[in-house]
C-alpha cells in the first residue's frame, strides 16, 4: 500500500483510499481523494472553503508493467465566496495531476505528446499499442497541437516565403529566422497586410530575404520600411538554372555532338583537349582503363521518326510565326487566337527568340536489358557471340524482355569493331558501360553540371568538353 502511495502522480494533494486489482482484465484501479487545503476560485483567485458537493473523475495514468492504471478520483465542487465574482460554483483544480475536464493524467499526456512529436499520428499509435496505451491518431495530433509554442525572439535577418495549405488554392506565409535557420511563424495567408501586421508587432528586423513577389515587397515596405529587402539565394539560383537550361536548349545539336565525342573519347582525343585547356584528363582516362561502350541506341521505328520530324517542323514554324507577329506589336492573346494555339505556348516561345529543341524523355536509355548489359559484355569478350545462347542465359537470371532486344544489342556490339577481341587473343578486354555514359546529355543535366558546387564536381570529360565547345 505504501509503495502504491509513492507511485501516485501527486503525493501531497492526493490520498490513496484503497485499490482494486483485476488480473483477468489486466487493470489496477486506485481510489483516491483530493485533500487540498487551500482552494482558489479559477476566475477571481479568491480562497474558499465552502464545499458545494463531491463527484468522481476517472483518469488514465501511465501503465505499470502489463497493467493499465486508472485513478478513480474523488474531487469537490466549491462556492466562490467573493460576492463580486461572476462564478458562483467551481470545480476543484488539481494542476499537478491533470488538466480540467481531461481524461488522463498530465504525465501520461506528456508521454503521448512526446510520442506524437517524434513519430506523428499513425506511427505513434502503433508504438503506443506496443506499450499498452490506447490512443487514437487524432488524439496524438491534438496533443501535439496543444503544446504551447516557445516565445519568439525577433531575428535581425528574416526569410519570407509562401507555402501551400492546398496547392493552387490556399497559400500561407512562412517566416524563417535565417540567423538560426529555423521557422518562427506561419501566417494564415500570403497577403501583404498580414505580413505587415506581423512585422509591426515584431520590430527589429533589419534584412528581409524574399522571392520576387510584389505582394511581399509591399508588405515589408508597410511593416518594416527601414529593412533592406534582398532576393533569396534559392530563387536567384532557380532563375539562373532556368535561363541556362533555355540557353542550352537552343544548342541541342552541339550537346549531341558533345555526347558523341565523350562516348568515343580515346586517350588521343583527351590529350588534345588537355593540351588545349591544360586539364588533367589523361589521369581520368588512365584511372578507368576499360573502354566505354556508347549508349545503346533506342529502338525507334521509321514511322515514329517521321512523325517526330513533322512535329518538330510544325513547332519550328509556329515559333517563327509567333516572333514575326510579335515584331508587329500584337499581344500574346491575339497571336494565340490567330495561330490557333494556347496562350501558354505563345508565352513559352516568346521567352527565347531562338528555337528550343524539346527535352529528351526522362526514361531515354532505360531498358529491361540494362541490368544484364555488363554480363552480356563480359560473355561477349570471352568469345561468346551466340545471341540465342546469351538470351537463354540472361533469361535464366530473370530477364523478362524479348529476344529481339538482345539480338539488337549483340548486332550493335558487332558494329563496335574496336571492342571485338582479335581471334586467338588471350588478352581479356572487358569493356563496361558506365552509368554516366547512359544518361543523355539534356539541357537540364548540362546546367546541373555547370552549377554544381566545385567541391562536388569530379573530373568529368563531359563537363570539360561542354566547356571547350562553349568557349570555342
Ligand atoms: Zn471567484
Amino acid at each position: 500500500m505504501e509503495l502504491l502511495y509513492h507511485l501516485l502522480p501527486d503525493t501531497t494533494n492526493l490520498q490513496l483510499k484503497r485499490w482494486q486489482f483485476d488480473k483477468g482484465q489486466g487493470t489496477i484501479t486506485l481510489i483516491v481523494s483530493a485533500v487540498q487545503t487551500v482552494i482558489n476560485c479559477p476566475v477571481c483567485n479568491h480562497p474558499t472553503h465552502r464545499i458545494h458537493s463531491r463527484y468522481e473523475r476517472k483518469l488514465t495514468d501511465l501503465s505499470w508493467a502489463d497493467y493499465s492504471i486508472t485513478l478513480q478520483l474523488r474531487v469537490r465542487k466549491f462556492f466562490c465566496i467573493n460576492t463580486l465574482c461572476k462564478r458562483r460554483i467551481f470545480t476543484e483544480r488539481l494542476t499537478s495531476v491533470t488538466a480540467p475536464w481531461a481524461r488522463r493524467t498530465l504525465r501520461l499526456a506528456q508521454r503521448l505528446s512526446a510520442i506524437g512529436l517524434s513519430l506523428g499520428g499513425a506511427a505513434g499509435v502503433r508504438l503506443s499499442q506496443h506499450w499498452g496505451i490506447k490512443v487514437s491518431r487524432n488524439t496524438l495530433l491534438n496533443l501535439v497541437r496543444s503544446i504551447p509554442l516557445p516565445p519568439i525572439v525577433t531575428p535581425h535577418t528574416l526569410g519570407v516565403d509562401d507555402f501551400c495549405f492546398r496547392k493552387c488554392k490556399t497559400y500561407g506565409t512562412a517566416l524563417i529566422d535565417l540567423e538560426h535557420s529555423r521557422p518562427i511563424a506561419l501566417l494564415k495567408d500570403a497577403k501583404a497586410e498580414t505580413l505587415a501586421e506581423w512585422l509591426k508587432a515584431h520590430p527589429g528586423v533589419k534584412v528581409v530575404s524574399r522571392d520576387r513577389s510584389k505582394t511581399y515587397e509591399s508588405g515589408i515596405r508597410q511593416g518594416a520600411p527601414e529593412a533592406i529587402q534582398v532576393a533569396d539565394r534559392f530563387h536567384l539560383l532557380q532563375n539562373l538554372f532556368q535561363t541556362l537550361e533555355q540557353v542550352f536548349g537552343t544548342h541541342a545539336k552541339a550537346l549531341k555532338e558533345v555526347e558523341k565525342q565523350v562516348f568515343n573519347t580515346d586517350t588521343k582525343a583527351l590529350k588534345e583537349v588537355e593540351t588545349a585547356h591544360n586539364l588533367s584528363l589523361i589521369a581520368v582516362a588512365e584511372a578507368n582503363p576499360c573502354p566505354v561502350v556508347p549508349r545503346f541506341p533506342q529502338n525507334t521505328s521509321l514511322k515514329r521518326k517521321v512523325q517526330s520530324a513533322k512535329a518538330r517542323a510544325r513547332r519550328r514554324e509556329i515559333h517563327e510565326q509567333v516572333w514575326s507577329l510579335r515584331s508587329i506589336g500584337l499581344s500574346v492573346q491575339v497571336i494565340a487566337q490567330s495561330l490557333g494555339v494556347a496562350k501558354n505556348t505563345v508565352s513559352n516561345y516568346l521567352r527565347c527568340s531562338t528555337f528550343t529543341e524539346r527535352r529528351e524523355r526522362s526514361d531515354q536509355g532505360l531498358s529491361l536489358l540494362n541490368p544484364y548489359q555488363d554480363y552480356l559484355l563480359s560473355r561477349w569478350n570471352s568469345g561468346n557471340y551466340n545471341t540465342q545462347k546469351l538470351f537463354e542465359e540472361i533469361r535464366a537470371c530473370g530477364y523478362t524482355g524479348s529476344y529481339a532486344t538482345v539480338s539488337r544489342f549483340t548486332r550493335y556490339l558487332k558494329t563496335l569493331h574496336r571492342f571485338e577481341p582479335a581471334k586467338g587473343s588471350t588478352k581479356n578486354v572487358s569493356p563496361r558501360i558506365s552509368s554516366s555514359s547512359h544518361r543523355p546529355l539534356t539541357p537540364s543535366r548540362v546546367t546541373a553540371l555547370v552549377l554544381r558546387r566545385p567541391e562536388l564536381t569530379q573530373p568529368n570529360p563531359t563537363f570539360f568538353c561542354i566547356c571547350s565547345i562553349q568557349y570555342s
